[in-house]
């Protein structure tokens, strides 16, 4: 039983960005205001992620690293854009906890006195007790792999394993202005987000004044868009002159969900044209309304590749709301 957990456990969470993921999405599902990310080594010995958000007491808790359990019923939204990762309903704690030294610090908001520490070592729970700690919830998780050499075996270099991170926690960064999200690595701190402003404070916190202050707005809805399944798309590109020669900074959005497209992608490099030299890319952070029904998210859900029934009139969509974005600044 053991072993099948961790077989599973290594299918779904594949490295530490994976385990990241799965944390700071619990902290914004507990409606936080604040999640704070620490990483040391790339997350291969730690990753720590706090929030303020809802808290869990000791049964939440005991309950929360139990196998299947979730306390959330899947919303409608999440039900028709589908672009959740299938087939882990309730076993993100479970699973890391499988593979890893699991300690949740956590209390819940507004509750008198101590909260409570759970510890849970490959598997089970080894010791729940009250201890002093702040409201919301804290989760370590250390060692990951530990009990699973052939998988932590797979993990790349510090920097490569890091880089997966700091894109995670960049896209929930960038889609949530409204909390404040920090990334430190290594005791260094990597962005903070304030958790106060829009879109482009965002995006002056992650990646500094030279790319925010290049951002130009793009805004389209139904009327200004060509036919085609995107209801509306919004969000900031950068000019061309700000560009990189890595696909890493194109963050893509399908109803909330951060994800990569090939037609998204396409419609971005058709729209600057020869402005960019070969193999740059710009800056984005483009959000896209789609119906559900028209999006496949099962061409690779790990990766949250996704694909439209109609990805040539998404191409030409994207292509032209990021178009007249740049044709208003006359580029
Ligand atoms: P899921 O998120 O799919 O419900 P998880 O294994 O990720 O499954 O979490 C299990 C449960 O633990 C959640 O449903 C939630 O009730 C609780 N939980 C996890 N993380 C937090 C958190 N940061 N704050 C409050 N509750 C949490
Ligand atoms: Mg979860």
């Amino acid at each position: 039983e053991d072993t099948v957990a961790r077989i599973a456990a290594g299918e779904v969470v594949e490295r530490p960005a994976s385990a990241v993921k799965e944390l700071v999405e619990n902290s914004l599902d507990a409606d936080a205001n604040r999640v704070d990310v620490t990483v040391e080594e790339g997350g291969t010995e730690l990753i720590r992620v706090a929030d303020d958000g809802r808290g869990m007491n000791e049964a939440d808790l005991r309950a929360a690293v139990r196998e299947h359990t979730t306390s959330k019923i899947e919303g409608l939204e999440d039900l028709e854009s589908g672009v959740r990762t299938l087939g882990f309903r309730g076993e993100a704690l479970h699973t890391i906890g499988s593979v890893s030294r699991l300690t949740i610090c956590s209390r819940p908001r507004g509750a008198d006195g101590a909260g409570t520490e759970l510890v849970y070592e490959g598997g089970d729970v080894t010791s729940v007790e009250p201890v002093g700690c702040p409201e919301g919830t804290t989760v370590e998780v250390e060692d990951l792999f530990y009990n699973t050499p052939a998988r932590r075996k797979f993990l790349k270099t510090t920097a490569t394993e890091f880089a997966h991170v700091n894109r995670v926690v960049t896209r929930y960064a960038l889609a949530n202005p409204d909390v404040a999200v920090s990334l430190t690595h290594d005791d260094r701190e990597v962005f903070a987000t304030t958790g106060q402003g829009d879109l482009q404070a965002a995006v002056l916190s992650v990646y500094g004044r030279e790319v925010a202050s290049s951002m130009i707005r793009v805004e389209a809805d139904e009327d200004e868009l060509p036919p085609g399944p995107v209801d509306a798309v919004s969000g900031l590109v950068s000019h061309p002159e700000t560009n990189r020669s890595s696909r890493e900074y194109l963050a893509t959005y399908v109803n909330g969900r951060a994800v990569t497209a090939d037609a998204i992608r396409e419609g971005i490099m058709g729209a600057y044209g020869t402005q960019l030299g070969g193999d740059r890319y710009p800056f984005v952070v483009l959000f896209l309304e789609v119906p559900g029904d028209a999006v496949d998210v099962n061409v690779h859900p790990r990766k949250r590749e996704v694909r439209f029934d109609d990805d040539d009139a998404v191409r030409r969509q994207i292509d032209a709301a990021v178009e007249s974005a740049l044709l208003e600044h006359g580029l």
